[in-house]
């Protein structure tokens, strides 16, 4: 008896379909999420994000993304806090004219 053969192990890759309700959603998230829609379509998404719990979890993932590349845009979007760390950069490295 021979061991060894393994036959049948036939797991179809079963590709990830999501329902055109759920694209649609999807693909207007980051404006849901910037309240760029109109009045209809952010409650269109809203009806289907209380319905539908994987876009759900995906609106809060994008959600947090977005608070947080919002804070990093914020910092640089500061000219006189940039400023006061390259001025205080220049000092620490000696450069300061004063
Ligand atoms: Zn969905």
């Amino acid at each position: 008896m021979s061991a060894g053969d393994n036959i049948g192990g036939g797991v179809a890759g079963q590709a990830i379909v999501f329902p055109p309700e759920c694209e649609q959603a999807v693909r207007a998230l980051w404006d849901y999420l910037d309240s760029a829609l109109d009045a209809l379509k952010m409650a269109v998404i809203d009806d289907h994000l209380a319905r539908c719990a994987p876009c759900r979890e995906h609106a809060q993932f994008e959600r947090t993304l977005i608070d947080r590349i919002r804070g990093i845009r914020r910092e640089h979007d500061d000219p006189s806090a940039l400023r006061v760390r390259v001025l205080a950069a220049l000092h620490d490295a000696g450069l300061s004219r004063q």
